[in-house]
């Protein structure tokens, strides 16, 4: 069996992107045994040039600087390439069309659990984009048929607030574990019956114990179905975005 390369946009934030190392490579170990480790090929980003160019809404400049470092990887050998983050696969189908490997989306890593899990209608926390634009919501609804719902506008706010302001910086605060998982309960009380942790940062702060139904973590998951796609004798299915 040939190991694919996993190829892995990170640096968005780096916090958690050492998540994703840490967890494919626990995971290769687990599967292969002995001194297996995950072959892998990473670009980093600098993340204060992408989180700027979200804030100014420069999402076609974001996408060149995304397409360009999914070439690199592509070039450097990799398989398949992942985005690190929920927030960037608002260019999934950009960058997709600018590399020849596949690309393995996030959401659908994801939506696949729940589905698995039995659920149907699922909370979404992450960044304002993640939450308000339709690329993830829509995937969800559409490609995999969930209901999602979202925080009330003053929750979304928060979410966003704690994720850029401390999560991405390395900052670990218990009350915004508390305001989280008060936002958390606030939409169970709307019908969730699981909570997507759709940032790759929240899993750094949250866990099963800040809520009653299940949690799925997305940086867990998409690294998982990473490395099983990696360890696939063969893979025909397509990955496309
Ligand atoms: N890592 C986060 C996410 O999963 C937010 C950082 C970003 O904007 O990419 O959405």
């Amino acid at each position: 069996m040939r190991m694919k390369v996993i190829g892995l946009i990170g640096g968005m934030s780096w916090e958690s992107t050492l998540e994703y190392y840490r967890i494919i490579n626990e995971s290769v170990r687990d599967e292969l045994r002995g001194l297996h480790s995950a072959k892998c090929v990473l670009y980093s980003v600098d993340f204060a040039e992408v989180a700027e160019l979200q804030r100014q809404g420069q999402w076609a400049e974001a996408a060149q600087l995304l397409t360009s470092a999914a070439q690199s990887v592509e070039k450097a050998g990799a398989d398949f390439v992942l985005i690190c983050t929920n927030t960037m696969h608002k260019l999934a189908i950009l960058i997709q069309a600018g590399i020849g490997i596949p690309l393995l989306h996030i959401a659908d890593a994801t939506a696949e659990k729940v589905k698995q899990a039995g659920l149907q209608r699922v909370g979404l926390l992450g960044t304002r984009f993640t939450m308000e634009d339709g690329f993830y919501r829509d995937r969800l609804t559409n490609q995999h048929g969930l209901q999602v719902v979202i925080p009330n506008p003053e929750d979304r706010a928060n979410v966003h607030r704690i994720i850029y302001e401390e999560l991405c910086v390395g900052t670990i605060r218990p009350e915004s574990k508390v305001q989280l998982a008060g936002i958390m309960s606030r939409l169970v009380e709307m019908g969730a019956q699981g909570i997507i942790l759709g940032c790759t940062e929240l899993g750094l702060l949250l866990d099963a114990g800040d809520t009653h139904v299940p949690l799925f973590e997305t940086t867990r998951l998409h690294a998982l179905a990473a490395v099983e796609y990696a360890l696939q004798p063969q893979a025909n299915e397509a990955l496309h975005a």
